[in-house]
């Protein structure tokens, strides 16, 4: 069996002493990627490296913290994905946050600068990753507006109706490791047809268990649990989501 963590951030702090282990562990757990997710200036150069030191396993998705508006560094991001265009699998995570944005003025600053990171997707020809917390509807409908549909909405807390919709244009969704834990994850797995749908860890968060740091080898539990509510075999849940996430990111694997 084979499996791909379609999105994970481990660049974070949380992983800073035991990588290794953390790589070694997930590999034990038949993962053979990760698509690692920084959020920042700082966490892309860290990303970068680690997809150097881990060449074949973690790949990076460079993106942005919707809930950060610093215009500067922003810059400097966009300008480090045109030069590692070769490098990087995907734009990504950027996207919108109405959890922790609750100002109308800035939450259309964000959708501004939504649009100019799928703008910067569509130039630099490469998938896109969607955060859309407690924004799930918006989200979808800017990507609609753009006509923009080289998208993985990862972690998508939304309607499944609306999820739904995505997905009829060809837009992809990630059913995280909080699947477990979280009946409204249950719903979209069960709803959405498996054709169009990745795994993913979010790591350090999204643990199966809330209060736990999350790591790539727990993603056999958003398998397990997809595999139940599907009603399909485990192996072959693996099989397709992991086609599905080599396709999406044209993973060289
Ligand atoms: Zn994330």
């Amino acid at each position: 069996m084979r499996l791909v963590d379609a999105h994970a951030h481990l660049d974070d702090e949380a992983f800073q002493t035991d990588l290794d282990q953390v790589v070694k562990r997930a590999k034990q757990k038949s993962v053979i990627a990760v698509v690692s997710s920084s959020l920042d200036l700082e966490g892309a150069r860290r990303t970068l490296a680690l997809a150097r030191r881990f060449a074949g396993f973690i790949f990076p998705s460079i993106g942005w913290n919707p809930t950060s508006f610093e215009e500067e560094e922003m810059e400097a991001v966009r300008q480090l994905i045109g030069r590692e265009r070769s490098t990087i699998v995907a734009v990504g995570e950027v996207g919108l946050d109405y959890y922790w944005v609750r100002d109308a003025e800035r939450r259309k600053l964000q959708v501004k600068l939504f649009r100019e990171w799928i703008d910067l997707a569509r130039s630099l020809d490469l998938p896109l990753v969607v955060h859309s917390r407690s924004a799930g509807k918006y989200a979808i409908q800017v990507l609609l507006e753009e006509g923009y549909d080289r998208v993985l909405l990862h972690a998508f807390d939304g309607r499944a109706g609306w999820a739904l919709r995505a997905i009829q244009r060809g837009m992809f969704v990630s059913i995280p490791t909080s699947v477990v834990r979280s009946q409204q994850k249950q719903r979209l797995a069960k709803l959405l047809p498996i054709e169009n749908l990745l795994l993913e860890t979010d790591s350090p968060v999204l643990a199966p268990v809330r209060t736990e740091r999350n790591e790539p080898a727990n993603l056999v539990v958003a398998l397990r649990e997809v595999a139940r509510i599907k009603g399909l075999p485990e192996d072959q849940v693996a099989e397709i989501t992991t086609e599905n996430a080599i396709r999406f990111f044209h993973l060289p694997l």
